[in-house]
């Protein structure tokens, strides 16, 4: 289990205030100045040495893709901060809003001077009006100590900090509909390329970063990459938040080390599954997109990009939504797909067209009014639609889908079989 000195994010349960001074006694703030003094290639070497993978559910390497904005040039440059969490599972970010808000502001300035943007947006989900409340006072409280804004930690560097509040739309998490909502336009995803590292922000070079991903900065650089990279495993470096909800007895949030086994993480920290192990029946592990796993595969899993990868599910947000033996697996799936049916933007026809049909096949799969045949031509709807798509909801859309057939085939062939049975009678 991670010790408490390991941890980065100290005030995760708002134990303490969120305030500039009480930030400042956990450690916020220590040296910003020298970290910034030590040069921009410094911070990106560093934050490639600790391995930090993106935390907002691609996982691509940071300290790689702020290498890409260019190193110089008469545009301007832009960090944008992704707090726009809306993954159905997954209320990590949220906590460190409004709990742990410095943490964020001076990664975003060490982050920023790193890729020479002057400028940063915090595009923060509409429903999160507290959170935002609370952001904006830690900006305010930087801005009026000097941290921040002309001569940020009287270092020469020039640094701006801005709260934009979103709409409530959960494409809106997507990067580029993320960047076109902010510039005032309809939240949809953008064609790539171009990257936004080339154009993105008023297109502009922009690098686009996770909440929890930013928020780490300072710590990882505090205290050294190396110090970072030494929790978790190959390829799979740091602490992570996990958020666990659904059937446990203690639902949570936790920060723990990445590669943490899938059943220690649920009884050390959320007090078990409802009911005991044994009662489990599935999990999803990764916020509700990433495809779930039987109880045969949570018995053994570990917690990290890669290994959920290996058994075709993903870390994703680090969600993890238990479901015990009480679970309709079928409905709770098809729940999902009416969600992402919902959030479809409607902008490429298979994700419009196809989230729709899909959480109709689900409805029928659900009361069995189907045939078995037409579970394979569901499956082959879901790989029309997966990798066919302007942006990945069409992906999540499909993911929970596959999942289920994948390991509770066996479950809608029985629903199916019994309304027949009716049908008969
Ligand atoms: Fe919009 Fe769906 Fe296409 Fe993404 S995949 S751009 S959400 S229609």
């Amino acid at each position: 289990m991670l010790a408490d000195k390991d941890r980065i994010f100290t005030n995760l349960y708002g134990w303490e205030s969120p305030n500039l001074a009480a930030a400042k006694k956990r450690g916020d703030w220590d040296g910003t100045k020298k970290l910034i003094a030590k040069g921009r290639e410094w911070i990106i070497d560093e934050v490639k040495k600790s391995g930090l993978r993106g935390r907002g559910g691609a996982g691509f390497p940071t300290g790689l893709k702020w290498s890409f904005m260019p190193k110089e040039g008469d545009r301007p440059q832009y960090l944008v901060i992704n707090a726009d969490e809306s993954e159905p599972g997954t209320c990590k970010d949220r906590d460190i809003l409004r709990h742990d808000p410095h943490k964020l502001v001076e990664g975003a300035l060490l982050a920023s001077f790193a890729m020479g943007a002057k400028a940063s947006y915090i595009y923060i989900r509409g429903e999160f009006y507290n959170e935002a409340v609370a952001m904006q006072k830690a900006i305010d409280e930087a801005y009026e100590a000097g941290l921040i804004g002309k001569n940020a930690c009287k270092t020469g560097w020039d640094f701006d900090l801005y709260v934009h509040r979103g709409a409530g739309a959960y494409i809106c998490g997507e990067e580029s509909a993320l960047l076109n909502s902010l510039e005032g336009k309809k939240g949809m995803p953008r064609n790539k390329p171009p990257f936004p590292a080339m154009a993105g922000l008023y297109s502009c070079p922009t690098t686009v970063n996770n909440v929890e991903t930013i928020a780490s900065v300072g710590e990882i650089l505090r205290r050294g990459g190396d110090w970072f990279s030494s929790f978790g495993n190959e390829r799979n470096h740091g602490t992570k938040l996990f958020c666990i909800s659904g059937h446990v007895n203690r639902p949570c949030n936790v920060e723990e080390e990445l590669g943490i086994p899938l059943r220690e993480l649920i009884e050390k920290h959320a007090g078990g599954v409802r009911g005991g192990w044994d009662n489990l029946l599935a999990v999803i592990p990764g916020g509700s997109s990433t495809p779930m796993l039987p109880k045969s595969i949570c018995d053994t899993v570990e917690m990290d990009f890669d290994s959920l990868r290996e058994v075709q599910s993903g870390l994703g947000t680090a969600g993890v939504i238990v479901m015990d033996k009480s679970t309709d697996i079928v409905q709770a799936i098809t729940r999902l797909s009416q969600f992402y049916s919902h959030e479809s933007c409607g902008q490429c026809t298979p994700c419009r067209e196809g989230t729709g049909w899909l959480w109709e096949q689900m409805k029928r799969m659900t009361r069995g009014e189907a045939l078995i045949e037409d579970i394979d031509v569901m499956l082959d709807v879901c790989s029309e639609i997966e990798g066919n798509t302007i942006c990945a909801l069409g992906e999540a859309a499909v993911w929970p889908v596959q999942g289920l057939v994948r390991h509770f085939r066996s479950e809608i062939e029985r629903r199916i079989v019994e309304y027949r049975k009716t049908l008969v009678a």
